[in-house]
C-alpha cells in the first residue's frame, strides 16, 4: 500500500552491562555500560521500522542517552504524518527541526531505511549501493592495558576469527611505545592494524610516539589528537597513514580532512554523523575523492551492527576498511536475524530492510510513545 505515512514513534531503553569494563583515550573515557535508545516507528499501512542510537558512555563524544530521549520528543511531533520511505527528506525535515544533534536523529533515520526496505523487498545494502562482497572485515577491539595484555588480547581476537585489531592506546609516550611494539610484534601477514589513541595524545607526544615505530610500514594511526588541527600538526611531522574518528561530526568537517590532507582516512560511526543518509553521502564522498573508510557503529547491540554492515557491504572494498564490532562487549541481543559473524567478517542478512526481528520481551514496555 503506498503513500504511507508515520502513525506512531515508540522508544526503548536498553542497559548493556560490558563484560569487562572498557578503558579507552588514556582512562579519560571509562565504560561499564552503555545505554542503548532503541525506536520503533509505526506506519498506517502496518509495518514497523527499527532503528538504534547508542553513545558509547557519556564522554566518548558530545552525545548521551538521556540527550536522545529530549530530542526525540522534539522531533517526533514534527514527523508524524511524513512519508518515511523517504529518508534524504526525512532528514532535511529533521535538520529543520532540531539543528545538530545528529546522534538523536541516527535511529529515527535507521527506521527510515528499515521501513523502506520493507516496503521495496530489498535488504537495505542493496538500496545503499549493492553488494560487493559477501561479508565485510569486521575489527576486532581491545582497551587500554598493560603491553603483555593488550599483545595476549590480540591473539586471542586472532581465536575468535579476527583479522582486523583497533588496540586502543593513549597513555605516556613510553608506555605507548612499549604497547605499540608489543602489539606489533603479534601482528601476522594478511593481518591488518589500526592503532586508536582515541584523541589521547598531544601533538607533540603523537609526532614522538609515531616516528618512534615509523620502521613499521604495517599500523595506521586513528584520532592521534583532539583536533583536527591538532591531527594536521601531526600529519606534517609524520609519515604513517591517519584515519580521523570523533573530530568528524558532520559533512563539512570531513570536507575539511581532505580538503586540507589532514588524514588519508575516515571512520564514520553511523551515530555519530546523524544516520545511514549522511553517512551515504559521506561514503559516497570518500570513494569519489579517494579517503578510505571504517564504517560501523558507536556503540549498541546487533541492530546498529547490522545497519552499519549493510553500508559497508554497499561499498566498494578498495576504500574500505572495517566494521568495530560492538556486539561482543556484552551479551544483550535484542533481536533475531541481523549480520552473522564468520571467521572475522560480517555477513548482511539478506531479507527485506535491516533483516532484523526485535525481541519485544528483552526490549519492554516502550518508555516514551508518541502518536
Ligand atoms: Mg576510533
Amino acid at each position: 500500500m503506498y503513500p504511507t505515512r508515520i502513525q506512531t514513534i515508540s522508544v526503548f531503553d536498553l542497559i548493556l552491562p560490558l563484560r569487562r569494563p572498557y578503558s579507552v583515550s588514556g582512562g579519560r573515557v571509562q565504560v561499564d555500560r552503555m545505554q542503548s535508545v532503541i525506536v520503533r516507528i509505526d506506519t498506517e499501512c502496518g509495518l514497523s521500522g527499527w532503528g538504534e542510537s547508542c553513545p558509547f558512555g557519556s564522554a566518548y563524544l558530545p552525545a548521551f542517552a538521556a540527550g536522545i530521549h529530549a530530542g526525540i520528543a522534539e522531533l517526533a511531533p514534527r514527523l508524524l504524518g511524513e512519508d518515511p520511505l523517504h529518508p534524504e527528506q526525512l532528514s532535511h525535515i529533521m535538520d529543520g527541526q532540531l539543528s545538530g544533534h545528529d546522534y538523536v536523529k541516527s535511529a529515527l533515520d535507521m527506521a527510515c531505511w528499515d521501513l523502506l526496505g520493507q516496503h521495496t523487498g530489498l535488504p537495505l545494502y542493496a538500496l545503499l549501493g549493492g553488494r560487493f562482497s559477501k561479508g565485510v572485515d569486521m575489527m576486532g577491539v581491545c582497551p587500554n592495558d598493560r603491553p603483555e595484555a593488550m599483545a595476549a588480547a590480540i591473539d586471542e581476537l586472532r581465536s575468535i576469527g579476527y583479522r582486523c585489531f583497533s588496540p586502543k592506546v593513549g597513555g605516556d609516550v613510553a608506555l605507548d611505545i612499549a604497547r605499540i611494539r608489543a602489539i606489533l610484534d603479534r601482528i601476522g601477514p594478511g593481518e591488518t592494524i589500526v592503532i586508536d589513541a582515541n584523541r589521547a595524545w598531544r601533538p607533540d607526544e603523537a609526532v614522538r610516539i609515531m616516528n618512534a615505530v615509523a620502521d613499521d610500514p604495517r599500523p595506521c594511526f586513528e584520532q592521534p589528537c583532539e583536533t583536527l588541527d591538532q591531527c594536521l600538526s601531526v600529519r606534517r611531522l609524520t609519515r604513517q597513514p591517519i584515519i580521523v574518528d570523533e573530530a568528524v561530526l558532520s559533512f563539512v568537517d570531513l570536507l575539511r580532512v581532505q580538503s586540507e590532507h589532514i588524514a588519508e582516512g575516515i571512520n564514520i560511526k553511523l551515530g555519530r554523523v546523524g544516520g545511514l543518509t549522511k553517512a551515504r553521502r559521506m561514503r559516497d564522498f570518500c570513494v569519489a575523492t579517494g579517503m578510505c573508510m571504517n564504517i560501523e557503529e558507536t556503540g549498541g547491540t546487533l541492530i546498529a551492527s547490522t545497519a552499519a554492515v549493510h553500508l559497508a557491504v554497499a561499498t566498494p572494498p578498495r576504500w574500505r576498511l572495517a566494521t568495530s564490532d560492538n556486539t561482543r562487549l556484552h551479551d544483550v541481543i535484542p533481536a533475531s536475524g541481523g549480520y552473522v559473524f564468520e571467521q572475522g567478517q560480517g555477513i548482511p542478512p539478506q531479507m527485506p530492510g535491516l533483516g532484523i526481528q526485535p525481541d519485544l520481551q528483552i526490549l519492554g514496555a516502550p518508555t516514551a510513545r508518541y502518536s
